[in-house]
């Protein structure tokens, strides 16, 4: 029989799968997968899907059985090559669900590893619900597979604002983007390759105040111009992963 391997140039459909759906060489996919393995894509027995568990590792599966219950079994196994060096987590003020919705979504296309909502004085208060945190992973899970990513960004619980500035500082250069700076921009900045983790700040709707930007300012923080607009906090978070990405070579 003719060899059916993966063509280059065809994009296979990816999949997110917990580490227990893949035993040995054999992957059972959970329901949800396997529905839209049947229903949705309508893939056939001998198609071949990527699975990922999130390890950095992607598997290519050749398709055994296609119903309720999906099953495959592993032709190969390789490193992931879309994920970024850079560490890159974005604290974002809280925002209504639609625009921080977007704002996971776009932000993981461009390469986020991490975004956690952050709770500021002018932001909009959002119900924290675990519904809305389900919500969240599944955009940061779907937008991770359509981009072709080997891991999933982690979406952490909303942090206190100067608890998130203690984190971030701690943990390398954090870059806090603040609509009333006028001098420093991003191209003043030194980077450093030996520190791969990097941190980003976006305000809210309603921005940060001066006593915040006092703050972030004094904890370390480069406080930094996106240029003499305004962006929405949703466009500003992502301009603001590019710019950072592309600094740090990872883009
Ligand atoms: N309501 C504020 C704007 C807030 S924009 C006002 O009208 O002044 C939301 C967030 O996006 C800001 O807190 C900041 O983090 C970022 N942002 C938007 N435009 C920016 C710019 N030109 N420079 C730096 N940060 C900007």
């Amino acid at each position: 029989m003719a060899d059916r391997g993966p063509r280059p140039g065809v994009t296979l459909h990816r999949f997110f799968l917990p580490p227990d759906a893949v035993q040995a060489e054999s992957v059972t996919f959970p329901s949800e997968a396997s529905r839209q393995i049947e229903r949705v894509l309508r893939l056939k027995p001998g198609e071949r899907v990527v699975v990922l568990d999130g390890s950095g590792m992607e598997s290519v599966v050749v398709l055994e059985t296609v119903g309720r219950t999906t099953t495959g079994s592993v032709e190969m196994t390789r490193r992931n090559e879309a994920e970024p060096a850079t560490y890159l987590t974005l604290y974002q003020g809280l925002l209504k669900g639609a625009k921080m919705e977007l704002v996971l979504q776009k932000c993981t296309e461009v390469g986020v590893s991490r975004i956690v909502p952050v709770v500021t004085a002018r932001a909009v208060p959002a119900e924290p619900s675990s519904s809305r945190q389900g919500r969240f992973e599944i955009i940061a899970r779907e937008a991770a597979e359509q981009s072709g990513r080997g891991q999933i960004p982690e979406i952490s619980p909303p942090m206190r604002f100067s608890d998130a500035i203690v984190e971030a500082c701690n943990s390398g250069p954090a870059v806090f983007f603040w609509e009333e700076e006028r001098s420093l921009r991003m191209k003043d900045l030194c980077v450093t390759h030996e520190t791969p983790t990097v941190s980003l700040f976006i305000g809210p709707e309603g921005g940060f105040t001066e006593d915040e930007a006092e703050e972030a300012r004094h904890a370390g923080c480069n406080i930094v111009t996106l240029g003499s607009r305004i962006l929405r906090a949703e466009t500003a978070a992502i301009v603001g992963t590019t710019l950072l990405l592309a600094k740090y070579g990872d883009l």
